[in-house]
């Protein structure tokens, strides 16, 4: 199969390159630095499939003219689906798989990192030691053991951040519209979401962003949220509405955040803009805040995962080019 990589950077070159040769019948991989879009797509002109990731634009007029081009298929390179149009997809014919698994522990431990950070203030002392400033006032933080972690999302990544948070001896407490079984007998208590707010010390997402999820945290939930809870984001920036956080920091209902990813990240993140001004007032401000920490979308970024994410990618091509579509993680 021809197919054109969108988005791609030395590193996906890299796994992905390594990833064709273990294959069978490679794939002719073309790599474009270029997200995809409207302007873009021409460059998937004479391809059989795209393979994309997380910010790619995969819309109505994209899919409408990736489908002229002759396009069957869309092989993600992510497990969040959510900037793809599905029902356009359906109605084209254009079959969409994703990486519905790599490596959970990549983006588990990653929130994890998030709220050791937060917790005993590790971004601001590391600056200061730098400065020759060995004070400790300002960096006081607080045990996570027997603190109550709340997780919204026990799929695989929440799950894996659940059982990590219990061997820290937090008590985990979940919201998921569908319950995870094993987790429960492993001591997670599942409550409704009007119980998790107020009873949470540290509360993670690891929903999917969907028309139910966006925004899931707003001014009324912020509302009911202990003082002081920390709100750590690994799944998607629209599940969160900035403006509100930003209320919430200022008047201290939200005593710490750690972010991977936000709601306007696609015009920011996996790129150098040091040599630009910062155009988004809102990001900028969160910024500001010296209880905010965020990383840019790297929670996956281990060289395990990058591995995975190639050769299912991939192999979900190779899948789809043998009319095996059932062994596809088809979206
Ligand atoms: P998953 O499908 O295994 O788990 C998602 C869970 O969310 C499921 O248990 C599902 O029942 C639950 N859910 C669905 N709707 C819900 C709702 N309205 N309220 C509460 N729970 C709900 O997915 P996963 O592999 O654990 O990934 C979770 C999310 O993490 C992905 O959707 C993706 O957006 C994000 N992600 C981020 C990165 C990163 O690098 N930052 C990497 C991978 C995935």
């Amino acid at each position: 199969m021809k197919i054109a990589v969108f988005s791609t950077k030395p590193y996906d070159r890299e796994f992905l390159t390594d990833a064709n040769n273990c294959l069978e019948h490679p794939h002719q991989l073309v790599f474009h630095e270029s997200r995809l879009n409207s302007s873009s797509c021409l460059l998937a002109q004479d391809a059989d499939a795209v393979c994309c990731f997380v910010n790619d634009q995969l819309d109505a007029p994209v899919l409408q003219q990736l489908a002229e081009f002759g396009v069957k298929l869309v092989t993600l390179r992510c497990a969040g689906f959510n900037q793809v149009d599905l029902a356009e997809a359906k109605k084209l014919g254009i079959v969409i798989t994703r990486v519905a698994e790599y490596s959970p522990h990549a983006i588990a431990e990653h929130a994890l990192g998030l709220i050791l950070m937060l917790n005993r203030n590790l971004h601001r002392a590391h600056h200061r030691v730098r400065e020759n400033d060995y004070s400790l006032n300002g960096l006081l933080g607080f045990d996570l053991y027997q603190k109550t972690v709340g997780i919204i999302g026990t799929g695989k990544i929440g799950a894996t951040l659940a059982r990590i948070m219990q061997g820290l001896g937090c008590e985990v407490i979940a919201y998921d519209t569908r319950p995870d079984p094993a987790l429960a007998a492993a001591g997670v208590s599942y409550v409704a979401l009007e119980d998790l707010w107020p009873a949470a010390d540290v509360i993670s997402l690891h929903c999917p962003l969907n028309q139910y999820t966006h925004h899931l945290i707003n001014a009324v939930t912020i509302a009911q949220m202990k003082p002081g809870v920390m709100l750590i984001n690994t799944g998607r920036g629209g599940l969160i509405d900035t403006r509100a956080v930003i209320d919430g920091l200022k008047n201290k209902t939200i005593g710490h955040l750690g972010l991977d990813v936000y709601e306007e990240e696609a015009n920011l993140f996996f790129e150098n803009n040091s040599n630009s001004l910062l155009q988004d007032d809102v990001f900028a401000r969160l910024l500001t805040f010296p209880n905010v920490v965020v990383t840019g979308h790297q929670a996956f970024f281990t060289r395990e995962a990058l591995a995975a994410i190639a050769t299912t990618a991939l192999s979900n091509a190779s899948f789809v080019e043998r009319g095996e579509l059932e062994k596809t993680c088809q979206v």
